[in-house]
């Protein structure tokens, strides 16, 4: 299957200038949607992992069918305020501004093998920002999973060596 097909390019989205990739006429289609977390499953099997985190809202739609998958728990990274119970936070720089994500304190156990997911890598910042909490409670992150890599940002690098990233569908 090519996933590539099931993506919806937009223009000038949200800003002039930004191809927009639009993951919903993938996820709005059963059969490339199951195909898609098959692929990506196949993919960090290897890995051994404990449990998937993925950041709001499409870091859900990614990592919790994943995680269903795998046999594995999902853990909800969220905007601050979002959780009930006691959390850690991090923020991160944002084009203009700032922006800032929380855990809960008893969501990954130390030593834990934890596998990062979300539909898309673009500069990196969610997921280092995903990467930086995981530590924080003594978690080991060993991969990160896209739906998609737009290869042209630096965000492979801004994640550092040692985790494995896998991406189905690259831009
Ligand atoms: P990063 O922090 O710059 O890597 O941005 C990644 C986040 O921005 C992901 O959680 C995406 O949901 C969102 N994002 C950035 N660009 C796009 C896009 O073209 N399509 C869909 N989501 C995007």
């Amino acid at each position: 299957m090519n996933f590539k097909d099931y993506i919806r390019v937009i223009h000038d989205y949200p800003q002039p200038g930004i191809r927009f990739k639009d993951i919903t006429t993938l996820l709005q289609d059963g059969p490339a949607y199951r195909a898609a977390i098959e692929a990506m499953r196949a993919a960090v099997e290897h890995l051994e992992i404990d449990v998937i985190a993925g950041p709001e809202a499409r870091g859900f739609v990614i990592g919790a069918p994943l995680a269903i998958a795998l046999g594995v728990g999902f853990v909800p990274v969220r905007k601050p305020g979002k959780l009930p119970f006691d959390t850690v936070q991090a923020s991160y720089d944002l084009e203009y501004g700032k922006d800032s994500l929380a855990i809960h304190t008893d969501a990954i156990k130390p030593g834990q093998r934890v596998l990062i997911a979300d539909d898309l890598l673009a500069t990196g910042g969610t997921i280092a920002t995903t990467i930086n909490l995981i530590r924080q409670l003594g978690g080991e992150v060993v991969g990160a999973s896209f739906l998609i890599e737009l290869s042209y940002l630096p965000g492979r690098e801004k994640l550092g060596s040692g985790i494995e990233i896998n991406s189905l569908i690259t831009y």
